[in-house]
């Protein structure tokens, strides 16, 4: 068994060449929450890698065109070639049906990415695959990519910010699962939401006029969304981790003390040296990095200025302001907004 009461599929007692058992921390929370900003910070200090989106791997290792964070297109990075080829080697070790390339993964994921699988990994932890030969195959490939990773990176901990909860469930299996709850407050979240869909629909050349119902529509079900994500990940984590694993941090805390909440974060890990990453007049110095998978900010290196986002103060007219604060107040209560 792992330290945290997970089997450990490839257990040292099978190979003594295995690789141990990896550590995940999993940024869990509603989008557009500064998940990508966290996992950066993250990714500078020693011992640790963060990879994005990482359920996104293996689409990116098949399409071919999609990029890394360090410019090239995912096939070409030296980093991801080299996780690759260590991940195959893992997986002939292993017995003849494991997966072996990205587009078994791929396939994997169409049948094992069902809401019957993550109910019963949360009801019966590891006990889930037994019976379940798709899921035991894609839980396997997870834990040797973790595996690889770590491996390749030098890292001891594994950052995912995957956005589904069977990803996060899988993982659970796949290693020793940490949780750190992102929050930020919710009008900050819908409005950056509701400006991100509109420039989406710009370059698709869709501008449009919105009419005020249904924007105020729009601001009630992304509400009630974020009310249910954040209770559900919460309950999720309690499920999958040891109390003294999760952790709940705010964005609006990380931007104005970054160093508070990572030592917090470290504690968490209870890592025996860190380095946290310059911080220097409300700026972060971030350095070219290997992220696979998430949104634009991945690809940004150099000083970077910390500042919050509260476009939304302007933005938001006091109906809709009124609107969120009225669905989400028992969280926002409870999150201290
Ligand atoms: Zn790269």
């Amino acid at each position: 068994m792992g330290d945290n009461g997970r089997v450990d599929i490839l257990s040292p007692e099978k190979d003594k060449m295995a690789p141990a058992t990896p550590r995940i921390l999993y940024i869990v929370g509603s989008g557009r929450s500064g998940t990508t900003l966290l996992g950066k910070m993250l990714n500078e200090m020693e011992g640790v890698f963060f990879g994005g989106e990482l359920r996104f791997v293996w689409e990116q290792y098949a399409d071919g065109r999609s990029r890394c964070a360090c410019g090239k297109a995912q096939a070409a990075c030296e980093f991801w070639a080299e996780v690759l080829a260590l991940w195959q080697a893992l997986s002939s070790s292993e017995e003849r049906t494991a997966a072996r390339t990205p587009l078994d993964m791929i396939e994997l994921q169409a049948s094992v990415f069902q809401r019957r699988h993550l109910f019963a990994i949360l009801r019966k932890g590891d006990r889930a695959m037994r019976g379940q030969p798709a899921l035991t195959k894609y839980v396997m490939g997870m834990q040797r990519l973790y595996q690889a990773i770590a491996q390749v990176s030098g890292a001891k901990v594994i950052v995912d910010s995957s956005k589904r909860p069977i990803d996060t469930a899988i993982a659970s299996l796949a290693g020793n699962i940490y949780f750190v709850h992102l929050i930020r407050d919710p009008r900050g979240v819908m409005f950056s939401r509701e400006k991100r869909r509109m420039r989406v629909r710009a370059m698709k050349g869709k501008s449009e006029q919105v009419g005020a119902l249904s924007l105020a529509l729009r601001y009630a079900i992304n509400t009630i969304q974020w009310d249910v994500r954040n209770v559900f990940v919460a309950w999720m984590a309690r499920r999958l981790a040891q109390p003294r694993h999760t952790q709940r941090s705010h964005y609006e805390d990380l931007i104005a003390q970054p160093e508070r909440t990572l030592y917090g974060i470290v504690d968490m890990l209870q890592m025996d040296s860190c380095n946290l990453p310059s911080l220097h007049d409300n700026s972060v110095d971030f350095s070219q990095s290997h992220i696979a998978h998430g949104n634009r900010m991945r690809f940004t290196v150099g000083p970077t200025p910390l500042r919050e986002d509260r476009a939304w103060e302007q933005g938001l007219n006091r109906n809709q302001r009124r609107l969120i604060e009225l669905l989400a107040w028992p969280l926002m209560r409870r999150y201290e907004y």
